[in-house]
C-alpha cells in the first residue's frame, strides 16, 4: 500500500477534492495537517436537509434528514493503519472525536452524535485512507435511546450508574477481563453479541467524552492502541468496525451512564436468524476471547503504562 495516492481524495495535495476543512490539527514538526475533518461528500444527514415530500398517508412518520456527517482524516499518509500509528497519533484522533462530536452535539436538533470507524472491506470501507466518521442524528439511534432508559431505570432502582455497575460487575468477575490500566478496564463483555467483541470502558464514574482532559486522553490513547493491537495479533488481523457510546448530552443522562467504546471484530457475518429475530448468535464465549487477548500480555489482567505526551 503506497504512501500517497494522487486519486485519493483524503491524501494531502487533493483538498479541493473534499469541501471545506471542518477542523484541521496541525503536525507542527511538518507545518501541514495531521488530522482533517469536513461535511461527508455523500451525507446521509445535512444542517439544512429538503423538507421530505409530501405524504398521503398519515400514519406514517417522516422527518428531515437534519444532522451532520463528517469523515475524519486520520493521517496524512493513505497507509498509516492504525497499528502503525505511535500513541501521539491516537491522542490527535480523540482530540478530533471530542471537537467534532461537542460541535455537531451543539446544533440545534442535534440528539446525538456516533462516532464510528470501518476498518477494512468486510467492515464497509469504500476508501482505503484511514477515517472515521460522525454522524449525529435528530434522534436517539434505537441503542443510545434502549441504554437510556435502562440507565434510567437502574438510576431509580439503586442511585448508581448503568456503565459504572457493569464495569464493577466486568472487574470483580475478573475472567472476562483483558487489561486494566488506573482509569480504563478492557473487557470482552457478558453475554458479548459477537465474536472478540471489546469493550474500552472508563472504571469509575466518568465525566462526559468531550470534556475528557488530557491526562486521560493520553492514558486512553495507550489503551485504544493496546487494545487494536490485541484484537489484530489475536484474532488474524480481522476487518473490523468500532462505535464510541457517548452518554447523551444531557445532565440526566450524565448522572446515570457514561461513555464506553465498542470494538466490533467482522470474524461473523449475521445471518438469518441474527437478522431476523435481531437476537445474537456468538460462537465464541467472552470469556475464552478474553484469554486470548491477554495472552500477548503475558496473562491475567495485566496493567499497561500511560502512554503519550501532552499537545
Ligand atoms: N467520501 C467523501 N468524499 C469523497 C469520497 C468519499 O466524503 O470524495 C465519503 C463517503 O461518502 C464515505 C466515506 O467517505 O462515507 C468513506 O467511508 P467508508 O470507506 O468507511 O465507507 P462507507 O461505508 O461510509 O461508504
Ligand atoms: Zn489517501
Amino acid at each position: 500500500m503506497p504512501r500517497y495516492r494522487k486519486d485519493c481524495p483524503f491524501c494531502p495535495g487533493n483538498e479541493e477534492m473534499t469541501p471545506a476543512a471542518s477542523l484541521e490539527l496541525t503536525d507542527e514538526a511538518r507545518a501541514k495537517w495531521s488530522i482533517r475533518a469536513f461535511p461527508n461528500r455523500y451525507a446521509v444527514l445535512t444542517p439544512n436537509p429538503e423538507a421530505p415530500s409530501a405524504q398521503s398517508d398519515d400514519r406514517l412518520v417522516r422527518l428531515p434528514a437534519r444532522g451532520v456527517h463528517e469523515v475524519i482524516v486520520e493521517s496524512p499518509l493513505h497507509n498509516r493503519f492504525p497499528d502503525r500509528r505511535t500513541p501521539e497519533e491516537f491522542v490527535g484522533l480523540i482530540r478530533a472525536y471530542q471537537l467534532r462530536s461537542a460541535a455537531a452535539m451543539a446544533l440545534p436538533g442535534v440528539a446525538y452524535a456516533l462516532v464510528f470507524k470501518n476498518h477494512g472491506a468486510g467492515a464497509g470501507t469504500s476508501l482505503v485512507h484511514p477515517h472515521s466518521q460522525i454522524i449525529a442524528t435528530p434522534v436517539l439511534p434505537a441503542r443510545a435511546e434502549r441504554t437510556a432508559q435502562r440507565a434510567d431505570e437502574h438510576w431509580r432502582d439503586t442511585g448508581r450508574c448503568l456503565t459504572c455497575e457493569v464495569a464493577d460487575g466486568e472487574l470483580t468477575s475478573g475472567n472476562r477481563v483483558v487489561l486494566t490500566t488506573d482509569n480504563f478496564a478492557v473487557v470482552e463483555p457478558f453475554a458479548a453479541g459477537q465474536p472478540a467483541e471489546t469493550w474500552i470502558m472508563p472504571i469509575a464514574h466518568a465525566t462526559p467524552f468531550v470534556t475528557m482532559e488530557i491526562e486521560t486522553i493520553n492514558e486512553f490513547a495507550g489503551v485504544l492502541q493496546t487494545t487494536l493491537r490485541l484484537v489484530s495479533e489475536c484474532f488474524g488481523d480481522p476487518d473490523y468496525n468500532y462505535a464510541l457510546h457517548q452518554e447523551p448530552p444531557d445532565e440526566t443522562a450524565c448522572r446515570c451512564q457514561h461513555w464506553y467504546l465498542q470494538v466490533l471484530p467482522r470474524l461473523k457475518e449475521p445471518a438469518g436468524f441474527e437478522l431476523g429475530s435481531g437476537m445474537a448468535i456468538n460462537t465464541l464465549s467472552p470469556e475464552v476471547a478474553a484469554e486470548r487477548m491477554r495472552g500477548p500480555l503475558g496473562g491475567r489482567g495485566a496493567v499497561i503504562p500511560p502512554q503519550g505526551k501532552d499537545v
